[in-house]
């Protein structure tokens, strides 16, 4: 059957998936949603026996419905290859208190690989397809993670540019080397002097800025996103809960139909809303917990039906969820609305104007599946230390903060019985400093390579790819701007005048 996707701020205009990925954004600033969230046609016993690539395809063939077999296998193929260090593509680690959900294991050793690697196939396929004649420009905005991963995916793919804006003092010391030290003459690493919400706003004016639309066109561009806001990131975070769920069954850590408690460490929400997706497909999940940082703008929603960015925006540890407004929650807003185009433009304009909107209880009813908490810095730190010492597994902040929730939650409801599935959002390299320094004080003395090495040594792991090819890599990013003349960077780097 095939699934076409209309925007949420719009019921009534069709497109097909090819076409909504091409896009990014609907034109009216909406974000694209399936017309309804299909199932799997193959069962968990099924699925056991399946590699990562071909669950993909299973996964991926329900959502995607305009592209051919060949085309979507075709895509699989040259995204989960050698890139990433493990066969398995998305390994589970064991520990007496979970299971993580490894998703760190490509090129830029954060999840966002496992969409940015088939992202930019799935882009030039729907190009193709949708026949436009256009030069793809990808536009990004990222809180650390994204933008490397988006860039590694896209550099010197032929028809694409990418031009990613990350927040100048707000990403980690090797989150920045790995961006600015991209090869590829088609990108573009901009530092922006304003945080990941500024960011992304002006992100996301650029695409509803009809003017530039035009001068682009005329230039022989058109742009396109790389955010979780593109249903084409979206729709392979599904994949790897499925295939979670199925290693699982095939391991015999859990029986055929089991509910499982899943975890993600949340900031745009677009990681959680994929597990979301997946139990809507067929994966049995119990809650779905949401955890969040000191930024715990989510978890005051939960708690009370009420989203209010109107707060300080802190810098954490754990950077790629420093984020008070979070995109991705337009399409669960959308879907409790009942499926309400207008009622969701109402909210989103509230959001806009006052930065606040508060949803109905009909609405707060729908949202029974989701649990929502947070981990200060305290807490993230001694979830990093207490998980080293009990089990000498060494988790990332991100990570940590999900770990620190899902006792929390154990803690708060009294389940404890439900196994947990976290999804492990980083490796611990990425942020070796704060993920050092948790363990002991006496690192922060140390140089950010020399505590690579020592991170290595106690966690008995190898130095991913990712470090050590920006150990003395060039600079060849240096440009820094105002949010006010982000636009005026997009032109210039495209020679728009
Ligand atoms: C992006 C990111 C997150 C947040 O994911 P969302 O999909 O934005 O909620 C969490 N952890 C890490 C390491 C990330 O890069």
């Amino acid at each position: 059957m095939e699934l076409l996707y209309n925007s949420t701020r719009n019921k009534d205009e069709k497109v097909t998936a090819s076409w909504a990925i091409l896009q990014g954004l609907a034109p009216d600033g909406g974000l694209y949603v399936p017309g309804f969230l299909p199932k799997l046609d193959r069962t968990m016993a099924e699925l056991a026996g399946m590699s990562y690539q071909e669950t993909a395809y299973e996964v991926m063939k329900c959502f995607l419905t305009d592209f051919t077999e060949e085309e979507l296998k075709g895509c699989i193929a040259r995204a989960y290859d050698q890139k990433f260090d493990t066969e398995e593509i998305a390994p589970i680690q064991k520990t007496e208190d979970a299971y993580y959900l490894e998703l760190f294991h490509g090129a830029t050793i954060a999840f966002k690989d496992m969409a940015l690697s088939i992202l930019p196939h799935l882009m030039t396929t729907a190009a193709k397809k949708n026949h436009a004649d256009h030069e793809i420009v990808i536009l990004t905005a990222t809180s650390g993670d994204t933008g490397k991963a988006a860039l590694a995916g896209f550099a010197d793919v032929p028809g694409t540019k990418i031009i990613v804006f990350y927040p100048k003092d707000g990403v980690s010391p090797i989150q920045e080397k790995q961006m600015v030290t991209q090869k590829g003459a088609n990108t573009f690493v901009v530092g922006i002097r304003g945080n990941f919400d500024d960011a992304q706003t002006g992100v996301k004016k650029m695409f509803g800025d009809e003017e530039l639309a035009k001068e682009l066109a005329k230039a022989g561009y058109q742009f396109s996103s790389a955010n979780s806001i593109n249903i084409g990131r979206l729709v392979p975070q599904v994949v790897y809960y499925v295939y979670a769920y199925a290693k699982l069954l095939e391991k015999g850590e859990i029986s055929d139909g089991e509910k499982i408690n899943v975890v993600v460490p949340t900031g745009n929400f677009g990681n959680i809303l994929a597990a979301y997706y997946a139990k809507h497909m067929g994966v049995p999940i119990g809650k779905l917990i949401c955890a969040s940082n000191e930024n715990k703008v989510l978890y005051d929603f939960f708690r009370t039906g009420a989203y209010d960015r109107n707060r300080e925006f802190l810098l954490t540890s754990s950077p790629s969820m420093d984020i008070l407004i979070s995109s991705n929650l337009e399409r669960l807003i959308y879907k409790t609305a009942g499926e309400d185009a207008k009622k969701d433009t109402d909210l989103m304009a509230a959001l806009g104007e006052k930065g606040r909107y508060e949803i109905t209880e009909e609405m707060k009813g729908q949202l029974a599946d989701f649990y929502g908490n947070y981990a200060s810095e305290e807490e993230t730190a001694q979830e990093i230390a207490d998980v080293y010492r009990k089990s000498g597994y060494v988790l990332d902040t991100h990570t940590a903060v999900a770990s620190a929730v899902s006792k929390k939650y154990r803690a708060e409801t009294g389940d404890c019985q439900t196994k947990t599935l976290i999804a492990s959002t980083a490796s611990p390299y990425k942020f070796t400093r704060s993920v050092m320094n948790a363990i002991d004080e006496k690192y922060d003395a140390m140089g950010d390579f020399e505590l690579v090495d020592e991170l290595s040594k106690l966690a008995g792991t190898k130095v991913p790819q990712a470090i050590e090819e920006i150990r003395t890599a060039p600079v060849l990013h240096k440009t820094v701007v105002d949010v006010c003349d982000m636009k005026a960077a997009v032109k210039q780097f495209l020679n728009i005048r």
